[in-house]
């Protein structure tokens, strides 16, 4: 219980100073396998951690792409656009690293 947020609740933290272990806290709640302690740190850590908001939409559009790709064998193009929005270059660049390079030039 030594964990507090510091600043207001209002306030965008733009740095998290815990990312990896928040990013395996992502992980784990996109998986399904996060604990209970696990979700409730999400909750809290989701609406004003900046870089964890990022990340989890990164690894959930990713997921979903991913997911999609095994599904149908190619990406809708609402997939894409929604990608596209929520993510930026940066995430388009990781799917294109993590699907293949023929998918990926369909984006543009
Ligand atoms: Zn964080």
């Amino acid at each position: 219980m030594s964990e507090e947020v510091k600043g207001d609740k209002g306030e965008m933290k733009h740095n998290c100073e815990n990312h990896d272990r928040c990013m395996q806290m992502i992980q784990a709640v996109l998986d399904g396998s996060a604990t209970q302690e696990e979700l409730e740190h999400f909750k809290t850590e989701i609406k004003h951690c900046l870089p964890c908001i990022e990340g989890y939409e990164l690894e959930k559009s990713i997921k979903e792409a991913v997911n999609s790709k095994i599904d149908k064998k190619c990406c809708p193009d609402a997939t894409i656009k929604r990608i596209k929005a929520s993510v930026g270059l940066a995430g388009i660049v990781a799917l294109a690293l993590l699907l293949n390079s023929s998918w990926f030039e369909r984006l543009f």
